[in-house]
This record gives C-alpha cells, structure tokens and sequence, in this order.
C-alpha cells in the first residue's frame, strides 16, 4: 500500500461521516503554529514575517491541545516557526497521539537529530547497541552522543520524548538539492542536515515525509532528480506545492529584496507547467496528496478552493480565511465557519473570487478539494482510491552519480556565500537574483550561523532567552 492503512482508514473513516452526517464543512488538516520563532531565515516565508517572533508569543500547550479536539481534524501537521523550539513539544506530539491523530512535525531539521537522541537517551539499552553501531559508522552521531546515551540518567529516561510510529511522521523542509536549498534557507549546511537527520531517522525506525514549494525559479529536472535521491533515503512520502504571492512572502520581496513577486512566484500558467510531470512523479514517487489534485495543478481540471479544511490555529486564534491569506483571526473553528463568507475567495471556472487567490494552487487551499468530491467528475473516487491503496513505488536505488547530483553546493564549494552568491546577483542571473539577500540584514531570531553537526547551541540560547522572559508556561515536567 501507498500509505499505513491505518492512516487511509482513519482519513476515509473522517470523510465518510461527514459525508453521511452531510457536514457542509469539517477540517480534515489542521495547520497548528505554536510558535512563529524561527531559527533560519528562508526566503519567501510569509510566517516569521507576518507575526511577531516574540520568543514569549506561543501558544499554550493546552490551547494546541483543545484546538486539536475543537476542529477535529484527523491530521494535525504541527508547523511554525520552528516546532522543535516549542519547548512543549514532546508533550504536544503525545497529547495529540492520545488523541488519535496523524501528526505530522513540519521542520527545517536543524533540531531533529537532538531530538532522536534524547528518544535514544530515553529508551537506552544493551539491545539497541547494533543502531547506535549503525549511527556511529555512518557519523550521524559521535563517539560523545553515544556516551551520553549510554550513560543516560533518571532525568534522561524519564524525559517524554519524541518516539517512532505509524502515526507520526518528521515532514521536512527540503526545496531543492543542495546549492538551491542552501540558497533558499539563507544558510549553507541546512541540506546536508537534512539528510543527515533524515537518514538516522530512518535507522531508528521514524517515518519521514518531505515538503517543498516549487518557485518560479525551481528546475523541473531538480525536482525530479531531488524526489530520486529523497526516494533513495527511503523517505515515506512527499508534500508538493506551489510557491505563491501572499501578501507578507510579497511584501518581504519588495521590502527586504527589492524584488518584485512576478519575478519570484509562480503564476497559474506557469504552475502548470511546472507541474506538468506531476502524475509522472505520483506514479514513480510517493506524493502525498490525491490525484484528483495532481491533475488540478497539471492544468487537467479545475478545483474549486477548500481552505477551511486545512483551518490554521496561532497564538492569535483561527486564522482565516486560509494558511496564506490573513482577513480576520477568530477565537473559535466553528465560528471561523459562520462567520467568513467563503464564497468571496477562491477561483472558480478560472475567475477570481477575490483577486488575492488569482495565482492560488496550493495544497493547503486544493489538496482538500480533491479528496472531498468537490468538482466532482465520474471516476474520481476510484481514482483516489487506487492512488492511496496502490503499490508503494520501490526506493529510487542510491549511487554515486545521485549522490553527486545532490551535494551540489557548499559540499564541493559552491556555496552561496561564494561563488554562488556572485552568480546569482550578475545581470545575467534574472529572476534567480531574488534568492539573493542584503548582507546586513538579519531576522531577530538569527542568533547563529553554525549548522551541519547537530549542534544545539541555537535552540539551547532560544530556549534560554524563552525562560528569561518568564512569561512562559511554567509548569512542572
Ligand atoms: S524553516 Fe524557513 S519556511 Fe520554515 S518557518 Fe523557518 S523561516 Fe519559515
Ligand atoms: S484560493 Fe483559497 S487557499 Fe488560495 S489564497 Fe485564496 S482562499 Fe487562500
């Protein structure tokens, strides 16, 4: 099967209700932001520039909780910000499992190995020494990880900590190989994090799932040669979507950049031709998502947009009327349900609803659309149902050559703050110049460059400056 079955029953199980109980609109993926604090600074991300990244501003574990309970979505995809520097986030990740959800943990991964080490300090034993083996011949931990695991005390065993399973997955962040990952971080050294992170998940048993947003810059062949070196990982399965313009990824281009957001995000023509190959990829790869939407951003049919199935819930309340677009923020899901008027957004037969969706293709708005039945056409649920529980495309093999083809960048001394950098700010570089970004510029939560060995420095400052500001939730362990 393409996806745990479990998973599929209990999504299939979700929608049926609904469908039976005809619920004109119920959540199927609810978007939390615990926190909007960040320790990269990547370009077009909308978050870390349209709220406040006050290391005081997170929401409350118990809010995160009940807003879970209170929408009732399925899958709950805990994003930010950076989740990992919730400081609850152990806690959140269990609470929401007891809840019976599919937990998806949206991340840069910078933390991730921290993580899977505490997990390892946690359940340290004799019997787990052939991973710890494993990790250490293929340096995703060192000599001194290993140590602390082994020697892992009552505080360390009894940490709630971030455990593998079916129900959860690490989704994370990956745009490009590495020269244009680094590049659209900010940061060198974060792709090869990734892997790293994603290869030791995979050691010890976690499932991973990918994200990436295609931009007007993106090489349609990158992708594809990304999702065979991904595939080679063993990765479980990918997130797809299109980058686009929304008003604060646009005001930062034209402010921070000086770039223009027709130079940078992808309009619906081009989106289309970007993802021309997608039900290639769908059959070839694991994409996440169903076809029914696969064809939507072929260009093969239209959908109409189903944001309040993706509702996002932040320090500031349900946000409406979808993950991008910010008209209002209300205190409740249900009244976020009555009181937007949803047919103001959207397009439908290709016109605009509202001229802020015109370039819109985006899971978080059409992913929903396509497993909901909207636009139905004859053929569609089979369709979906043999997607989902199809045969699992076999991993991509590894070689040398993809490999090679992947650590494209500060690996073999191409990094963006190198020749890259003069590459793309030369006349000659167009549009790509819009990755570029002033020196002196620097988010508030860029407290550090160093990145690439798992080192924690960064979180162990944020989290430092969280308890200074004693406005947190101080409660006992
Ligand atoms: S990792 Fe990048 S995209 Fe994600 S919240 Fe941080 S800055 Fe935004
Ligand atoms: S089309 Fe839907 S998801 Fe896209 S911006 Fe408009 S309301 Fe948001």
């Amino acid at each position: 099967m393409r996806f745990p079955f479990a998973l599929t029953k209990k999504i299939a199980g979700h929608i049926i209700k609904h469908k039976l109980r005809k619920t004109p609109k119920f959540a199927m993926v609810l978007q939390l932001e615990p926190l909007h604090t960040c320790n990269l600074t990547c370009t077009g991300c909308g978050r870390i520039r349209e709220y406040s990244t006050n290391l005081k501003d997170m929401v409350p574990l118990e809010k995160c909780l009940e807003a879970a309970v209170e929408c009732d979505a399925p899958m709950v995809s805990i994003c930010g910000g950076e989740p990992l520097i919730y400081p609850k986030i152990e806690e959140l990740v269990a609470g929401l499992r007891e809840q019976g959800r599919v937990i998806y943990v949206c991340t840069n991964a910078m933390f991730m190995r921290k993580k899977m080490k505490d997990y390892l300090a946690a359940i340290y034993s004799p019997e787990i020494e052939p991973k710890i083996k494993k990790l250490l011949d293929q340096k995703l931990i060192s000599d001194k990880d290993a140590e602390t695991i082994r020697k892992s005390d009552a505080a360390a065993r009894s940490k709630v900590v971030i455990r593998p399973t079916k129900w959860m997955y690490w989704n994370v962040h990956v745009d490009g190989l590495e020269f244009t990952h680094d590049l659209i971080v900010e940061r060198e050294g974060v792709f090869k994090e990734c892997v790293e992170a994603i290869k030791m998940a995979k050691i010890l048993g976690y499932q991973v799932a990918t994200n990436t947003t295609v931009y007007k810059e993106t090489d349609v062949q990158e992708i594809e040669d990304m999702f065979k070196f991904l595939s080679s990982l063993e990765v479980d399965g990918h997130t797809i979507s299109p980058g686009y313009e929304y008003d604060a990824a646009k005001k930062d281009m034209v402010t921070r950049l000086g770039k223009q957001p027709e130079d940078f995000f992808l309009t619906r023509n081009m989106t289309r031709q970007k993802f021309a190959k997608i039900l290639d990829w769908g059959r070839a790869f694991t994409i996440f998502g169903t076809p029914v939407y696969q064809e939507f951003l072929a260009g093969k049919r239209e959908l109409t947009c189903t944001a309040w199935a993706i509702p996002t819930y932040n320090i500031k309340g349900w946000k409406a009327p979808c993950y991008l677009m910010t008209d209002g923020h209300y205190d409740g899901y249900q009244e976020m349900l009555t009181k937007v008027q949803w047919d103001k957004y959207g397009v439908v037969d290709g016109v605009a609803r509202d001229p802020r969706c015109e370039n819109c293709m985006v899971h978080c708005g059409y992913d929903p659309s396509g497993a909901l039945g909207t636009n139905y056409q004859p053929g569609d649920n089979w369709k979906n149902i043999k997607y989902n529980f199809g045969a699992k495309p076999r991993p991509f093999p590894s070689s040398p050559e993809l490999a090679q083809r992947a650590y494209n960048g500060v690996t073999i001394g191409k990094g963006h703050l190198a020749e890259a950098k003069a590459a793309i700010n030369s006349p000659a570089a167009g549009a790509r110049g819009a990755f570029s970004r002033k020196e002196e510029e620097h988010h508030e939560t860029r407290v550090g460059t160093f990145c690439g060995d798992g080192d924690t420095s960064e979180r162990d400052n944020l989290l430092a400056k969280i308890k200074d500001t004693k406005k947190i939730d101080a409660r006992p362990e």
